[in-house]
């Protein structure tokens, strides 16, 4: 449907992953007003290059964030085609807890040539990174802002 929509950001070994600055704020303002509740975000951009962010506006009060209603993944996708970019990543929230995967993270994630973003409120200051799946678990990857 979406021939050239799934990036791959971690397809140059000697490329890192970046993030908008902007956008990070904008996950920070959104993902706290929807505490208590988790917020869930598509990330997207070129290469490994994350320069625009995609909420979820329909999702319900979610058990666990990747619970994106069907239709909305799908409407979701085919804007970011239509806008020119492609899907790297997946952001959620753990209101309350480290961001470190959960066993629910890790039974529910399909897609491990993208990445997967944990913004935490956990602590003082909102913590976030960046997770690619490799050899059957989540491993931490280096981010940098741009
Ligand atoms: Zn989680």
């Amino acid at each position: 449907m979406f021939p050239d929509i799934l990036g791959e950001p971690f397809a140059n070994k000697h490329t890192k992953l970046q993030i908008a600055g902007k956008v990070v704020k904008r996950l920070i303002a959104e993902g706290r007003e929807a505490l208590p509740d988790e917020y869930t975000a598509l990330l997207a951009g070129c290469g490994s290059r994350i320069i625009r962010h995609y909420p979820a506006v329909r999702a319900p009060r979610m058990r666990h964030a990747f619970q994106w209603d069907g239709r909305e993944l799908i409407a979701t996708l085919s804007r970011m085609h239509k806008e020119g970019h492609r899907w790297l990543g997946v952001l959620h929230t753990h209101p309350a807890a480290p961001p470190v995967p959960s066993s629910l993270d890790q039974t529910h994630w399909h897609y491990p040539q993208l990445s997967f973003w944990i913004l935490s409120f956990s602590g003082e200051q909102p913590e976030l990174r960046a997770y690619q799946w490799h050899s059957g678990r989540f491993q931490l990857r280096p981010f940098e802002l741009c």
